[in-house]
């Protein structure tokens, strides 16, 4: 399986170069290379959503395919934002919408009842049809600020308190963040199960 690349069901380079990284020589190409647009994020579970994903890449190009699903749950707003993060303050909305409108919902809640995690889902088929793809899972637990702090990472991060650190998500060097995520959780588990 290692001599043909592996596709990421995603656009995103970002992700595409945290992966490159960790991977060593498997070579990984975007979906975007290949012309094939993001499907419809249909799921009801970050799993379902990243099978998807992965299923749709590998039926198209061929290749073995992985792909990502992760999101916010908020315990006092019932696991939201949860699947739909990315687009909790509408689709064409960035953000810094979506943390105004978070900060909205969590309006009058107490400190102690602010605790959330952050979720990640990675999956690996290794053909369109796999029966047993690899799956891996990684959660990140932190409380929400009542205002924004740090200008790092991305979505959520300046809301998101990591108590250990006593800074927010925003404010940690990458590598940090990378050590503790959610993402990074679930990549290293992924990483161990396919190079034991
Ligand atoms: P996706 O997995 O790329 O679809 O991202 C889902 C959404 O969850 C992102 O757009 C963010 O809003 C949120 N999210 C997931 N992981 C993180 C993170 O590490 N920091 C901040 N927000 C995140």
């Amino acid at each position: 399986m290692s001599q043909q690349p592996w596709v990421l069901a995603s656009s995103n380079a970002g992700k595409l170069a945290e992966l490159t990284e960790l991977l060593g020589e498997q070579s990984v190409r975007l979906q975007s290379d290949y012309q094939l647009d993001a499907i419809a994020e249909t799921g009801l579970t970050f799993v379902e959503n990243a099978l998807l994903k992965a299923r749709h890449a590998a039926q198209y190009t061929g290749l073995p395919a992985l792909a990502d699903d992760s999101g916010l749950a908020v315990d006092a707003l019932d696991g939201a934002p949860g699947l739909y993060s990315a687009r909790y303050a509408g689709v064409a909305q960035d953000s810094a919408a979506n943390n105004r409108k978070l900060l909205q919902m969590m309006h009058g809640v107490p400190d102690v009842a602010r605790t959330a995690q952050y979720h990640c889902v990675i999956v690996l088929l290794r053909h369109a049809t796999d029966p047993v793809p690899v799956i891996c899972q990684g959660s990140w637990a932190g409380s929400l600020l009542q205002a924004p702090r740090g200008s790092g990472g991305f979505g959520y991060d300046p809301l998101f308190w990591v108590a250990s650190e006593q800074a927010s998500a925003a404010e940690l060097t990458p590598e940090r963040k990378h050590q503790l995520s959610h993402r990074g959780q679930a990549l290293r588990r992924l990483l161990a199960t396919i190079h034991p």
